[in-house]
């Protein structure tokens, strides 16, 4: 179904794994989708074909989000090609791991830079846009729409990863203050706690049966996610069926935050 028919969404990290997904998951239901990347020009103009193929408009647009004057100008590009936004997809992550004490500055502030600041510049820029426009009902119940691509590890540690952990820490009280914050606004913000997906970003966690087998020992549904399951998440959340549901972390994982 279309449910989000007319909608225009920006995507970041749009060029690989959950969030190309997602990009791909939100034309195919209806919407005009801006697929950012930071690098991979192929990568990016394969995306857009795909997202074109459901006959929507779909634009590749390179800027890294740790930067507060590319956010700036690709948010006033984009809203000026579409007219308008009505969802954010705050998608790009990476990770630099490393044991805790040989742990670099750089390796510190780029996860930072990108997973949590990232986040911040791009709902920060989409918020301005929903607050001016307000509501059309003819579009959807609220007046804009966020979905912050967090983790699991919102909530669990993770040893070797203390970067990548503590941003997508600050992403779960980032949301949800902002989701307090914007509601009286009709704006929505949620979150996606991904578990084990399959990406370039995990490719060692399970390329090999040995990875695979000891990966699956953590995921009491027995096989590894899907990022078209993180996708469809992200279209519920979206799309005006979730419209009550406003500042919730929903996990896509296989039941490995159970134990
Ligand atoms: P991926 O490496 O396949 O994709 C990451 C995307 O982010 C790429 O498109 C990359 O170009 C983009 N990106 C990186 N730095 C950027 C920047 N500075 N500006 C703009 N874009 C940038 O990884 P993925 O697994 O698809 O991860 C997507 C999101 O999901 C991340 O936030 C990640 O933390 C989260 N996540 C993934 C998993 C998993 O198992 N794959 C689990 C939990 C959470």
């Amino acid at each position: 179904p279309k449910t989000l028919k007319g909608q225009k969404a920006l995507v970041t990290g749009a060029n690989s794994g959950i969030g190309m997904a997602v990009a791909a998951a939100l034309g195919e239901a209806g919407a005009d989708v801006a697929a950012n990347y930071v690098d991979g020009d192929e990568a990016a103009a394969k995306v857009v074909e795909a997202i074109r193929a459901h006959g929507v408009q779909a634009i590749a647009y390179k800027a890294d989000v740790s930067s507060e004057e590319q956010v700036a100008t690709m948010f006033r590009d984009v809203i000026e090609r579409f007219g308008t936004l009505d969802i954010l997809i705050n998608n790009a992550g990476l990770q630099r791991d490393s044991a805790f004490h040989a742990m670099t500055l750089a390796q510190w502030n780029t996860v930072l830079n990108v997973n949590l600041t990232g986040q911040f510049l791009c709902a920060r820029a989409a918020v301005a846009e929903f607050l001016r426009r307000g509501v059309v009902p003819e579009v959807s119940c609220a007046a804009g729409k966020i979905i912050c691509m967090s983790s699991v590890h919102q909530e669990i540690p993770w040893a070797g990863h203390a970067n990548y952990a503590t941003s997508k820490g600050g992403i779960k009280l980032l949301m949800e203050s902002l989701a307090q914050e914007m509601a009286p606004h009709r704006i929505r913000v949620n979150a996606i706690a991904p578990g084990a997906i399959r990406t370039p970003i995990n490719t060692a966690a399970w390329n090999t049966p040995e990875a695979y087998k000891r990966l699956m020992t953590l995921v009491p549904y027995g096989r590894i996610g899907e990022p078209e399951d993180v996708a469809r998440a992200a279209v519920w959340l979206a799309s005006d069926l979730s419209d009550y549901v406003v500042g919730t972390t929903v996990f896509v994982d296989g039941g490995m935050t159970l134990y």
